[in-house]
């Protein structure tokens, strides 16, 4: 449900001794034929056939040869410590840039590319059915953002290929990225991504990293809830692509995160209808007296429900453990953000971004993803 920012996802490791060697004996070797050109031209010098006149000219001769040579020392030591320099210096410069991260576009294994177009097909394809459905003016803007502005990511070692959605002329903003179990060894990102990602979709915007949403398929959802963690995260991508375009600052998370939140809450009472508005408005009467009668506000402890309030009739039974737990946390935030609506004093969007931080703070969530609920 959210978005991943870098400080989640850890370090990348990056080897760049290769490169580094190769600058190293570039130097040297360009340090060394300079050294040689001055030997040979000393030589020619005291080459005695060319040596000419008499004895004071000579050791005026000799005198000028052990000057250029000591000259010549102190340039290739010069030199030589240099060419140390020069490696430790490029050490200090990032290493991890987005484009060093890429590989082209050539030597696609075509059966993976298929595999892959194929599951993000089936994502892209719930994904159309929400907007389809509920016909929101944003989620069709962000349908079209998604279909003029990715790409399909192919995890590879520590890196990713990106490829053109087939079909699709554009080459994007952004990859989907569809992970299967074989990426766990793929390095320490992948391993990472496919163990610790409590979520279906994640769109993830890190600095020195091509700019993606992960899906992933090895846990059931239905088509209506894969759509909708699909146009969560899309919007993500959609509000970074476009401070990208004005060339401002992101909003803070939190910001972003009650934006999309809503976002979805809206798509929810489209699809959900009256049984789902009126399960809403249940909910929160029953919340709104058990908080007065505590002197609590909205959101202020995070406890949900410990059973269906009723969203499986209106859903029909979650397919996992993980569908269960995105609807119930959608639906609770939900259920708060009315509250703040109906009797929150102060500033109202805050409340509902501090809704958010409690709710990513909070270490009640605990289960398996996997398991059925
Ligand atoms: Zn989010």
């Amino acid at each position: 449900m959210s978005a991943f920012q870098a400080e989640d996802t850890g370090s990348i490791p990056v080897t760049r001794s290769e490169q580094k060697n190769a600058k190293q004996l570039a130097f040297f070797c360009l340090t060394f034929l300079i050294f040689i050109v001055n030997i040979y031209s000393w030589f020619k010098k005291i080459n005695p056939q060319q040596i000419k006149g008499d004895i004071k000219v000579r050791i005026k001769q000799e005198k000028r040869n052990l000057v250029t040579t000591k000259i010549m020392i102190i340039i290739f030591l010069l030199l030589f410590f240099c060419s140390l320099l020069v490696p430790i210096s490029n050490e200090r410069q990032p290493v991890n840039s987005a484009k060093t991260r890429l590989i082209s576009y050539e030597n696609i294994d075509e059966s993976e590319r298929v595999l892959r177009q194929e599951i993000a097909n089936r994502w892209l394809s719930n994904f159309n059915l929400v907007v389809e459905k509920t016909k929101d003016p944003e989620a069709m803007a962000v349908r079209s953002f998604v279909f003029s502005n990715c790409n399909l990511g192919l995890p590879k070692q520590d890196s990713l290929q990106v490829i053109k959605m087939d079909g699709w002329e554009k080459e994007g903003f952004f990859s989907l990225v569809c992970l299967i179990e074989a990426d766990k060894k793929k390095g320490e990102v992948w391993s990472l991504y496919y163990n610790d990602f409590q979520g279906a979709a994640a769109f993830v915007d890190r600095p020195d990293w091509p700019k993606m949403i992960l899906l992933r398929d090895d846990i059931p959802f239905s088509p209506v809830w894969a759509g909708l963690s699909l146009l969560h995260e899309a919007r993500h991508a959609q509000y970074h692509f476009e401070a990208e375009k004005r060339q401002t600052a992101l909003m803070p998370m939190a910001v972003e995160e009650r934006l999309v939140h809503q976002f979805i809450h809206r798509q929810l009472n489209w699809l959900g209808g009256m049984p789902y508005a009126q399960l809403i408005q249940t909910e929160a009467d029953f919340l709104e007296t058990e908080m007065r009668k505590n002197s609590l506000t909205p959101g202020q402890q995070w406890t949900l429900p410990g059973k269906d309030p009723g969203l499986d009739q209106i859903w029909s039974k979650a397919l996992s453990n993980l569908e269960y737990h995105m609807r119930l946390n959608t639906f609770w935030i939900q259920v708060n953000y009315l509250l703040v609506d109906r009797y929150h004093q102060g500033d109202k969007n805050k409340a509902k971004e501090q809704i958010i931080v409690n709710l990513y703070l909070s270490d009640s969530e605990q289960f398996d993803p996997r398991g059925v609920p």
